[in-house]
Formats: structure tokens, sequence, C-alpha cells
């Protein structure tokens, strides 16, 4: 037997075995992979077609017998079919149109009938069956033509030839030269569908066929990335109408105290503005919580406190928010809930403030009910606080969005309904935080419950309770005789901190500019503190700190007064060397803790 088709054998076995590998693997639907899929079929036809007429041949067939001659006529005819469906690979990677591969597809159909009908014979060489004849002369034209357009393809796409799809290409070119030298030396080493088999394994590595399990996370990951850029967009839109809405009555009652000169209509109105500014800051405040907890920030202090005084304050908070709407405001606190616990009562309050809150935002009328209940176990106790309401529900389709953070659902229902999207979010992350859980049960139309259960540690002695601390520290110090220098480029930031300041008797300097700082620091007027802000134009806080410190004997405290108040920027001011931080607005109390730490009396 001729030794070619030996290596036809071979090649039947490799290529099978990653034609199952082709077909078992989920692949994508492109014309690449439909060419690659057409091409594979082929040559493995062709290779069978190849081994048959072989073996029959040596099996003593009479090589005029009509069958005989039909496959042999099809073995011939499928060399030029795949150098022209390989040269149809090259057009589909060089991006050519559909109506030029359409033309293409027919011309191969009708030149492969012509073919069929073409006379061919066979002459025998040392005993290796040869075809010969017109047939076999037009298939040589043709694969010679085929061969020049892949060149012709090679020369005019020379900017991608390192493109590795071009791989097969020169594959093709540099064995199908080899195969031809071979030919002429030994020409019962007929390689030809060997070669063949070689490039379509060379090209089951080049065409795109990537991994359809990532595309399809890709995809998932994708519409997830849309799902949150649309629910970003949507919360800007209800951002600007939530930050909006205070800022009008902030403006609003602005421009009443001006033409008013009844003291107590403008108390009312300033009043008014005080809550409009409250609720603007918590807005700006979830935000920064929201920031804080994408970036790792959001810390768990835990401190002792007197639990009853929390949920006290938290049911003043209520009432005030109930207002006047027809609403009952009922509250069960557990009898043995310890006096002292240890944990972040900010936070916990924060988790419990958001969930009264919404229920009173989603209920109309009916009743709204705090409950505490506790389970003690040794030194811990489990906070179980939960809230509920006969509000609008929750469908139970939206159950599991509504801790995402920017969703707003039912939205048709809640158009009224001011807020953000973000409370739940932030409630649940800070429940996490803490170690808790968190559930919600909800029938759409009657009601909602929110449990929460967050294990606090219970303490039996106390040494300093921050609560009360706090209480004392809302009574007003004098600090009369003191001296502070406040910097900032805003006008009115500087009128608000100088008349804050006032209220405690302090004496106040106020300048402008980083410069103007330096100045008065460098003539030997002397403070007992500077209150610096950071974003001022030509020379920041920063900037200007640093260049206090150059000076000669400088040693005044420095606390930074800014309204860059993202997460992180406490840490980032105190490692600049400032000696403490504040944000604005300005929290009575913080400023109190600073003035009280810098400003102690001589
Ligand atoms: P929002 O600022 O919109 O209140 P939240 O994160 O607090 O943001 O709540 C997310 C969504 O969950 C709300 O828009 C609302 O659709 C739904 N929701 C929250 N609490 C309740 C409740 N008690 N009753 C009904 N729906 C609620």
């Amino acid at each position: 037997m001729d030794i070619g088709v030996y290596f036809s054998c071979s090649a039947l076995i490799i290529l099978s075995i990653f034609a199952l590998r082709f077909y078992l693997k989920p692949r994508i639907k492109n014309d690449e992979t439909d060419i690659y899929s057409i091409l594979l079929i082929l040559t493995i036809l062709g290779l069978l077609l190849e081994i048959l007429t072989c073996i029959w041949f040596k099996m003593g067939v009479d090589v005029n017998d009509f069958i005989y001659k039909f496959f042999s006529k099809l073995t011939v005819s499928y060399y030029f079919i795949w150098s022209a469906l390989f040269y149809k690979y090259l057009l589909i990677i060089c991006k050519s149109t559909k109506k030029t591969q359409k033309i293409f597809n027919v011309l191969i159909i009708l030149i492969f009938m012509v073919l069929m009908f073409l006379p061919m014979n066979f002459y025998q060489i040392e005993g290796i069956i040869t075809p010969k004849g017109i047939m076999v002369n037009v298939v040589y034209v043709l694969c010679f033509i085929f061969t020049l357009l892949d060149i012709y393809m090679c020369i005019k796409h020379h900017k991608h030839l390192t493109n590795s799809k071009f791989t097969p290409l020169y594959a093709l070119l540099v064995l199908g030269s080899l195969d031809f030298v071979l030919g002429v030396v030994s020409p019962q080493l007929f390689l030809i569908g060997y070669i063949f088999s070689l490039i379509i394994i060379i090209m089951f590595f080049t065409i795109e066929n990537p991994d359809v399990k990532m595309i399809e996370q890709l995809n998932i990951a994708r519409d997830q990335a849309e799902k949150a850029n649309n629910a970003k967009t949507e919360f800007l839109s209800n951002m600007s109408h939530e930050i909006r809405t205070p800022l009008n009555a902030i403006d609003g009652f602005s421009q009443l105290i001006l033409e008013e000169n009844n003291i107590d209509t403008i108390k009312d109105e300033a009043r008014d503005i005080m809550a409009a500014s409250q609720n603007l800051l918590e807005i700006v405040n979830g935000i920064l919580d929201i920031s804080k907890i994408e970036a790792n920030k959001l810390e768990i202090v835990n401190v002792e406190y007197e639990p009853h005084k929390v949920f006290d304050e938290l049911v003043k908070l209520t009432k005030a928010r109930i207002g006047d709407k027809p609403l009952e405001f009922k509250v069960n606190i557990a009898k043995d809930l310890p006096e002292y616990l240890n944990g972040d009562y900010i936070r916990l309050k924060q988790i419990a403030v958001n969930l009264l809150t919404n229920a009173v935002k989603y209920t109309k009328n009916g009743s709204i009910t705090l409950n505490v209940d506790v389970v003690k176990k040794d030194n811990v106790c489990r906070l179980i606080i939960s809230v509920k309401d006969t509000g609008i529900g929750i469908k139970k389709e939206n159950l599991d969005k509504i801790f995402t953070k920017f969703e707003r659902l039912d939205l048709e229902k809640n158009i009224t309904i001011e807020g953000t999207g973000l409370g739940l979010a932030i409630t649940k992350k800070l429940v996490e935080l803490m170690h808790g859980k968190i559930v919600v049960n909800s029938t759409y139309g009657k009601g909602s419950t929110f449990t929460v259960a967050i294990d606090q540690k219970i303490v039996k002695k106390v040494k300093t309770i921050k609560v009360v601390e706090e209480e004392k520290t809302t009574k007003q110090v004098n600090l009369k005789g003191k001296k502070v220098l406040i910097v900032d480029d805003n006008l009115i930031n500087l009128k608000v901190a100088a008349r804050l300041l006032l209220s405690y008797k302090i004496e106040t300097e106020e300048v402008s500019s980083g410069f103007d700082c330096i100045k008065k620091i460098e003539e030997g007027n002397k403070y007992d503190l500077i209150l610096m802000d950071d974003m001022m134009p030509k020379m920041s806080g920063v900037e200007t700190f640093k260049k206090l410190q150059e000076i000669d004997g400088f040693d005044i405290p420095v606390v930074a007064l800014t309204a860059n108040a993202i997460a992180g920027m406490k840490e980032n001011y105190l490692k600049q060397g400032f000696n403490d931080y504040i944000s604005k607005p300005i929290d009575k109390k913080e400023l109190e803790r600073v003035l009280k730490t810098y400003l102690k009396a001589k």
C-alpha cells in the first residue's frame, strides 16, 4: 500500500479527536467557526475518500468501474473545494462583504458540478494509481489559482499579517510548497490530504472561538453594569430633586426673614431653615456613608452606652417625624434590657432611625410599632429590634432589591415620597459590620416588618458613659480671653465660624487666604488656635499648614475645618500633621469638643 494512505489514516484519527473536542465544547456561532466547521468535516470526508479509494484499488477494483470513478472524481474535487473554502476563510477574516462571499459560494458549486462532468482516467507508476485527464488538470490549475489568490491576500493585508489568524495561511504556503517538491522527488508521497489536516489542526487554535462560559459571564457582568449605571442615573436625577427641596426651603425662608420684622416669625422661619438644613445634611451624610462603605472605610466604634437613653431618643425622634400624620406609634421595650451595653450605639441608632423613618414615610395611616426584645447569654445581649408598619408593603419580587443602593421601588406609588434609595443599603451594611442580621417580612398593600438582631456586650460596672458625656457637652462653655484665627476663602463660611465662636466669647480674626494667614503669624500675632479651610485657591490649607511649620517657634494648634468630608478625610488630615478635623457644616458638639481640647483655661 502506498505510504500516503498511512499518513491519511493517522491524520484521520487525530482530526477526529479534534472534531470531538470542537463539537462537544459549547461554541460561539460566528462566520469563522462556521467555515471552520465546514472545513473540518470536509477534511475528514476527504481523508476517508483518500483511504477508501486507495484500499478499493488495492482490492483489485476495475479502475473504469463507474462507482470507483465517481468516488475518485469526488476525491480530486475535494482538493479544489478545500482550497476554495480555505480562500473563503481568508475572505471572512479579511472582513470581505457578505455579497462577495455569496457570489463565491455560487461559483464554487457551479465549478464543482462542471468538474464532475469532465473526463478523468488513471495511470500507474510503480504500482501506484494516479488520476489524470482534463478534470485533474483543471483542478491543478484551480488550486494554483487559489494559491495565487492566497498570496495576493497576504500582500493586500500585509499590515495585519502578524495576526495569528493568518498562521494557517503561512503554514499552507510552506507545507504546500514542500509537498510540491516532495511530489516531484517521490510521487508515491502524495501528502496533500495530510497537509490539509495539519492546517485544520493549526486553525483550531487560531480561529475566534472564545470560551462560551466566559462570554456568558461577561454578558452577565455587562448587564449588571448597565443596570447599575441606569440606577445611578436615576439616583442622580432623584438626588437633584432631593437636594433642591431643602435648598428651596432654605432659600425661600431666608428671603422671607429679610423682609420680616416680627421676631417671633423670624424665629419660626429660622427653625424651618434649620430643619431643611438638617434634611440636606442627612442626604449628604447618606452619600458619604455609601462612599465610605464602598471604600471599606466605615468602621464600627464600640463604646459603653445606656441603651434606654438610645431608645428614648429614637422614640422622641420618631414622634417628631410622625408630626401630625394620622399614625399611632406603639413602643414595647423589653423590661430586662440591660442598663449598660458596649457597642457602636451611634450606628445602632442610625439603623433603627432608617427603619423607623421608612415606616413613617411609607405608611399613610394605621400604626407603627417599635419592639425591642433581648436574649441574654453569658455577657452577651442579643438586641432584637423590629419595626412594624401598616403601610404600603413591598411586592414579593422586590423584597431582595430593597437593600440594593439607589434602588427605589414601586415608583408609581412612591412618587410623592422623598428618598434616595440609600437608607436600606447603608442599614444592611451596618448590620453586617456589627455581625448582625436583618430580615424583612411584608405583605403588599398591608404592611412590612423589618427585624434586626445585633449582639452587644453587657457591661456590669460603668466608668465612662458616652451618652451621658454628650449631654454634658451641650452646656455652653465660656472661653473668654481666647483668640482664634479663622482661615477660609469663603466669606459666608468665615462669618458662620466667627459667629459660632462668638457665642463662646472667643475673640476671632478672619483671613481669606493662606498667604494672609502666614503674614499674620510672621507679623508676630498670637493665637490660641487656627481653624483652617483646605480647598482654597492659590494656596490650599495643607500647603499653608506646611509653610506655617517652617516658621521659627510656631506651635499653635491647627485644626482642619473643611467641607471635604469624603471617606478617609479625617485620617488624611491627621496624617498631614493637623491637630484635629471638623467637617462643615459645623456640628456644635464637634466644635465644642475641639475648643475644649485646645483652648483649656490658662
Ligand atoms: P428610600 O430613600 O427610597 O426610602 P431605602 O433604601 O430606605 O430608600 O428604601 C428602599 C426602597 O425600599 C424604598 O424606595 C421603598 O420602595 C422600599 N421600602 C423601604 N422601607 C419600606 C417600608 N417600610 N414599606 C414599604 N416600602 C419600603
